[in-house]
């Protein structure tokens, strides 16, 4: 049976802090804060796939509330979440995402960004899609205030 998944992340920017997206830490002025790395591509992969299996949310796996979070590399959540999936007998037949961020471009960070998340989750890169807006210089994207993802997948 196939099931589709939908996920969504924003993390605030902040001058001098790292951005993580998918794993590649991409060269910027600002940088995403929060509880982990704060890559919010890899969250909002891991609520599509959560949410395509009915397994809840990344806030209920692995809560912002528990030290042992703090910092952590957010593939190995991502690494996590596909085992939970893998041991309900899913396998992922595609995930599609789109970031929105006013600056840097993505465009030439995406390869790479696929390629890691291929390795982490162990399927094609063919079968992952990244796609990156800006917003128009709009809202708290335009702003350069924060950064968003949304990601939806299809498992099986
Ligand atoms: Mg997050």
């Amino acid at each position: 049976m196939s099931r589709i998944g939908f996920g969504f992340d924003t993390h605030k920017l902040e001058t001098g802090a790292a951005l993580f997206l998918g794993g590649i830490n991409i060269p910027s002025e600002k940088g995403s804060i929060g509880h982990s790395d704060a890559d919010v591509l890899i969250h909002a992969i891991c609520d599509a796939l959560l949410g395509a299996a009915n397994l809840g949310d990344i806030g209920t796996h692995f809560p912002d509330t528990d030290q042992q979070y703090k910092g952590i590399d957010s593939k190995i959540l991502l690494k996590k979440v596909a085992a939970l999936l893998n041991e309900k007998g899913y396998h992922i037949v595609n995930i599609d995402t789109t970031i929105c961020l006013e600056r840097p471009k993505l465009a030439p960070h995406i390869p790479q960004i696929q390629q890691k998340l291929s390795e982490v989750l162990g399927i094609p890169a063919y079968d992952i899609s990244v796609k990156a807006k800006t917003s128009e210089k709009l809202g708290f994207i335009g702003r350069e205030e924060g950064i968003s993802a949304y990601a939806v997948t299809l498992i099986e």
